[in-house]
Protein backbone atom coordinates (compact mmCIF):
# COMPACT_ATOMS: atom_id res chain seq x y z
CA UNK A 1 0.00 0.00 0.00
CA UNK A 2 2.04 3.14 -1.49
CA UNK A 3 0.88 6.44 -1.02
CA UNK A 4 0.04 6.65 -4.39
CA UNK A 5 -2.65 4.06 -3.76
CA UNK A 6 -4.13 5.66 -0.74
CA UNK A 7 -3.88 9.12 -2.52
CA UNK A 8 -5.72 7.24 -6.05
CA UNK A 9 -8.74 6.30 -3.58
CA UNK A 10 -9.37 9.68 -2.43
CA UNK A 11 -8.90 11.17 -5.75
CA UNK A 12 -11.42 8.45 -7.04
CA UNK A 13 -14.23 9.18 -3.97
CA UNK A 14 -13.42 12.90 -4.97
CA UNK A 15 -15.72 13.98 -1.53
CA UNK A 16 -15.61 11.40 1.53
CA UNK A 17 -15.11 10.68 5.24
CA UNK A 18 -11.72 9.32 6.45
CA UNK A 19 -13.73 5.77 7.30
CA UNK A 20 -14.89 5.62 4.18
CA UNK A 21 -11.01 5.66 2.62
CA UNK A 22 -9.96 3.10 5.20
CA UNK A 23 -12.86 0.59 4.45
CA UNK A 24 -12.27 0.57 0.68
CA UNK A 25 -8.41 0.29 1.87
CA UNK A 26 -9.04 -2.94 3.93
CA UNK A 27 -10.98 -4.30 0.80
CA UNK A 28 -7.96 -4.38 -1.11
CA UNK A 29 -5.84 -5.25 1.06
CA UNK A 30 -7.48 -7.46 3.69
CA UNK A 31 -3.97 -8.63 5.30
CA UNK A 32 -3.25 -5.32 6.71
CA UNK A 33 -4.52 -4.50 10.46
CA UNK A 34 -7.25 -1.95 10.00
CA UNK A 35 -5.48 0.13 13.21
CA UNK A 36 -2.51 0.52 10.47
CA UNK A 37 -4.60 1.31 7.34
CA UNK A 38 -6.16 4.42 9.65
CA UNK A 39 -2.89 5.41 11.05
CA UNK A 40 -1.96 5.69 7.21
CA UNK A 41 -4.79 7.38 5.75
CA UNK A 42 -4.71 9.84 8.50
CA UNK A 43 -1.01 10.93 7.83
CA UNK A 44 -2.22 11.20 3.96
CA UNK A 45 -5.50 13.56 5.04
CA UNK A 46 -2.94 15.55 7.47
CA UNK A 47 -0.15 16.00 4.40
CA UNK A 48 -2.63 17.13 1.94
CA UNK A 49 -4.95 18.76 4.16
CA UNK A 50 -1.84 21.22 4.91
CA UNK A 51 -1.12 21.74 0.91
CA UNK A 52 -4.80 22.73 0.54
CA UNK A 53 -5.52 19.62 -1.51
CA UNK A 54 -7.99 18.38 0.84
CA UNK A 55 -10.51 20.56 2.10
CA UNK A 56 -13.06 19.89 5.25
CA UNK A 57 -16.86 20.95 3.50
CA UNK A 58 -18.49 19.61 6.72
CA UNK A 59 -17.94 19.18 10.29
CA UNK A 60 -19.67 16.49 12.48
CA UNK A 61 -19.63 14.49 11.10
CA UNK A 62 -15.93 15.44 8.99
CA UNK A 63 -16.08 15.30 5.12
CA UNK A 64 -13.37 16.08 3.26
CA UNK A 65 -12.97 17.14 -0.53
CA UNK A 66 -10.41 16.86 -3.03
CA UNK A 67 -10.10 20.74 -3.24
CA UNK A 68 -11.26 21.08 -6.77
CA UNK A 69 -14.83 19.34 -6.08
CA UNK A 70 -14.96 21.41 -2.51
CA UNK A 71 -17.59 24.24 -3.58
CA UNK A 72 -20.03 21.80 -4.97
CA UNK A 73 -18.70 18.62 -2.64
CA UNK A 74 -22.90 17.73 -2.02
CA UNK A 75 -22.97 17.13 -5.61
CA UNK A 76 -19.92 14.16 -5.49
CA UNK A 77 -21.01 13.28 -2.17
CA UNK A 78 -22.86 9.57 -2.45
CA UNK A 79 -22.56 8.05 1.10
CA UNK A 80 -25.88 8.49 2.36
CA UNK A 81 -27.91 5.59 4.68
CA UNK A 82 -31.33 5.07 5.24
CA UNK A 83 -32.49 5.24 8.84
CA UNK A 84 -34.08 2.32 9.93
CA UNK A 85 -36.77 2.93 11.81
CA UNK A 86 -37.60 6.88 10.35
CA UNK A 87 -36.83 5.95 6.94
CA UNK A 88 -35.02 9.11 6.66
CA UNK A 89 -31.82 9.66 4.74
CA UNK A 90 -28.83 10.41 6.60
CA UNK A 91 -24.87 10.89 6.27
CA UNK A 92 -23.39 7.90 8.64
CA UNK A 93 -20.43 8.92 10.70
CA UNK A 94 -19.32 5.29 10.96
CA UNK A 95 -19.55 1.97 8.49
CA UNK A 96 -22.65 0.32 9.18
CA UNK A 97 -24.47 2.78 11.53
CA UNK A 98 -28.24 1.82 11.19
CA UNK A 99 -30.24 4.70 12.51
CA UNK A 100 -30.15 8.36 12.43
CA UNK A 101 -30.46 9.97 15.90
CA UNK A 102 -30.02 8.77 19.44
CA UNK A 103 -34.26 9.14 19.42
CA UNK A 104 -34.06 6.53 16.81
CA UNK A 105 -31.51 4.65 18.38
CA UNK A 106 -33.13 4.53 21.61
CA UNK A 107 -36.32 3.32 19.50
CA UNK A 108 -34.43 0.84 17.93
CA UNK A 109 -32.90 -1.01 21.06
CA UNK A 110 -36.70 -0.95 22.17
CA UNK A 111 -37.65 -2.54 19.13
CA UNK A 112 -34.87 -5.14 19.28
CA UNK A 113 -35.79 -5.89 23.45
CA UNK A 114 -39.05 -6.90 21.82
CA UNK A 115 -38.02 -9.26 19.40
CA UNK A 116 -35.41 -10.67 22.26
CA UNK A 117 -38.52 -11.27 24.27
CA UNK A 118 -40.34 -13.58 21.42
CA UNK A 119 -40.50 -17.24 22.65
CA UNK A 120 -38.25 -19.01 19.77
CA UNK A 121 -35.48 -16.46 19.86
CA UNK A 122 -35.35 -16.37 23.65
CA UNK A 123 -34.63 -20.42 23.41
CA UNK A 124 -31.85 -19.62 21.05
CA UNK A 125 -30.43 -16.85 22.52
CA UNK A 126 -31.10 -17.96 26.13
CA UNK A 127 -27.86 -18.45 28.14
CA UNK A 128 -29.33 -19.37 31.33
CA UNK A 129 -27.74 -22.95 32.10
CA UNK A 130 -24.20 -21.25 31.56
CA UNK A 131 -22.40 -19.99 35.04
CA UNK A 132 -22.09 -16.18 35.20
CA UNK A 133 -18.12 -14.94 34.21
CA UNK A 134 -16.36 -12.52 36.31
CA UNK A 135 -16.49 -10.18 33.10
CA UNK A 136 -20.38 -10.45 33.02
CA UNK A 137 -20.25 -10.26 36.57
CA UNK A 138 -17.94 -6.49 35.95
CA UNK A 139 -20.96 -5.72 33.12
CA UNK A 140 -23.41 -5.90 35.95
CA UNK A 141 -21.73 -3.83 38.65
CA UNK A 142 -20.55 -1.70 36.00
CA UNK A 143 -23.72 -0.76 34.59
CA UNK A 144 -26.09 -0.07 37.60
CA UNK A 145 -24.51 2.95 38.93
CA UNK A 146 -25.24 2.76 42.97
CA UNK A 147 -26.03 -1.30 42.61
CA UNK A 148 -29.76 0.16 42.12
CA UNK A 149 -31.63 -1.68 39.94
CA UNK A 150 -33.19 -0.22 37.05
CA UNK A 151 -35.76 -2.08 34.15
CA UNK A 152 -34.44 0.08 31.38
CA UNK A 153 -30.90 -0.79 32.25
CA UNK A 154 -31.49 -4.51 33.01
CA UNK A 155 -33.05 -4.44 29.51
CA UNK A 156 -30.32 -2.80 27.79
CA UNK A 157 -27.75 -5.17 29.06
CA UNK A 158 -29.72 -8.37 28.30
CA UNK A 159 -29.15 -8.04 24.84
CA UNK A 160 -25.43 -7.59 25.38
CA UNK A 161 -25.34 -10.56 27.48
CA UNK A 162 -27.90 -12.91 26.19
CA UNK A 163 -29.08 -13.36 29.95
CA UNK A 164 -32.70 -12.21 30.19
CA UNK A 165 -33.50 -9.25 32.80
CA UNK A 166 -34.50 -11.43 35.22
CA UNK A 167 -31.64 -12.74 35.38
CA UNK A 168 -29.63 -10.25 35.58
CA UNK A 169 -31.56 -8.40 38.44
CA UNK A 170 -31.19 -11.84 40.51
CA UNK A 171 -27.70 -11.57 39.76
CA UNK A 172 -27.35 -8.16 40.71
CA UNK A 173 -28.89 -8.61 43.99
CA UNK A 174 -26.73 -11.04 44.98
CA UNK A 175 -23.61 -8.97 43.70
CA UNK A 176 -24.79 -6.42 46.39
CA UNK A 177 -25.26 -9.24 49.10
CA UNK A 178 -21.65 -10.22 48.28
CA UNK A 179 -20.60 -6.34 48.53
CA UNK A 180 -22.23 -5.66 51.51
CA UNK A 181 -20.32 -8.82 53.47
ZN1 LIG B 1 -34.20 7.88 12.19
Amino acid sequence: MTPGTIWGVMLRKKVFQQWEIVEELAKMYSYLPKRYIRMRVQEMVKIQSQNGTLVKVHENPDILAVSKYSLDWERYYTTYYTCEVCGKKFIPSMPHQKVCSKECKHEHQVKLCREYRRPSEERERNRKHLPWTKEEEEEILKAFPGLRYSKTIAQNLSLKLRRSPEAIRRRLYQLRRGAER
